[in-house]
């Protein structure tokens, strides 16, 4: 397998005026080819930003942006987002109304000719099929469900086959159920076209069941890079472990050998050593509660979640 990059970002930084900290702050990061890129950080981090940065939809960066090993902008570079070679997946879908499922495909295409070519009509095919809507051609937008538009976006995307393809928050408008199903189809879809992607989600679960990295942004800084098991089992920082994962954190104070906190003692045998106060992180699947008559422990609350 080929080990170049697909996206490379060097201090890649947003200012929108002046007074404002900036959307996006020194981004440095690097994916390779064939890649799927979870981007997740809260409302209002500045993921959608640097998706448009790397679109080429938002100018007057400073840092630089390498597109498959070319350079698409900074130190006086500049390539329009249509020569960029990206496809571009957003969380309404922005289908066109008045054009048909093959015409709306078609036009990433860049063909909205009223007569379809035999290649034209064998691409849109064959993106319809990658995403599994075959035989839904003629229909338009409004006679179909939100999955099924999100589809229709995705297969527009694919179309042209870009080597990357972004998406911005692209399961947010759909129903739980069909957003959990979409969820596990998009990575084999991505994956089936051979393509590399950002996906930007403010999810944590889908991030982490999808991608293949996962970098979590805040405040316009990317805050930790890594595999969905590394995010979990080592999260960079408080932000990281809180977000990400969930994770509790309980005060504990040393004594000997033991971290006593109020849910009990545990030997760690690992950080803070120069301390004699800290704060543990605890996950829920950590903790198994045992009934115990004599226990000082009050259930304050509890919500079932099935
Ligand atoms: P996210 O997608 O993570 O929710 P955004 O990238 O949309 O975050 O926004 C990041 C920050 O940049 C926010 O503070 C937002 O208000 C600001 N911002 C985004 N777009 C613009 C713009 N066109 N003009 C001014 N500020 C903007
Ligand atoms: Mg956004």
């Amino acid at each position: 397998m080929s080990q170049s990059s697909i996206i490379h970002l060097e201090g890649v930084t947003k200012q929108f005026s002046r007074n404002a900290s900036p959307a996006v702050d020194a981004v440095t990061l690097t994916l390779q080819q064939g890649d799927l890129l979870g981007l997740l950080g809260p409302s209002g981090c500045g993921k959608t930003t640097l998706l448009r940065l790397v679109a080429g939809f938002e100018r007057r960066l400073s840092g630089t942006i390498e597109i498959a090993e070319k350079r698409v902008a900074g130190s006086g570079n500049w390539v329009p987002p249509e020569r960029r070679d990206v496809g571009m997946v957003f969380q309404d879908y922005a289908l066109f109304p008045h054009l048909s499922v093959a015409k709306n495909v078609a036009f990433g295409l860049r063909d909205t000719s009223k007569k379809f070519s035999n290649e034209l009509r064998k691409r849109v095919k064959e993106a319809l099929a990658l995403v599994r809507l075959e035989g839904l051609e003629d229909r338009y937008p409004h006679e179909l469900s939100g999955g099924q538009q999100q589809r229709v976006s995705l297969a527009r995307a694919l179309a042209p086959r870009p080597s990357l393809i972004l998406l911005d928050e692209p399961l947010s408008n759909l129903d739980v159920q069909v957003r959990l199903r979409l969820r596990q189809e998009l990575r084999d879809i991505l994956k089936a076209a051979v393509t590399s992607a950002i996906f930007v989600t403010h999810d944590q679960e889908e991030a982490l069941s999808i991608s293949d990295y996962v970098a979590v942004m805040w405040k316009g800084q990317i805050e930790q890079f890594g595999t969905p098991e590394e995010i979990y089992t080592e999260p960079a920082s408080r932000f990281v472990a809180e977000f990400v994962t969930q994770a509790n954190f309980l005060p504990a104070r040393r004594s000997g050998e033991v971290w006593e906190t109020e849910v009990g003692d545990f030997h760690l045998n690992h950080g803070a050593a120069n301390s004699d106060e800290a704060e543990l992180m605890i996950r829920q699947e950590d903790l198994l509660l045992i009934p115990d008559d004599n226990a000082s422990v009050v259930i304050r609350d509890c919500q079932f979640l099935g």
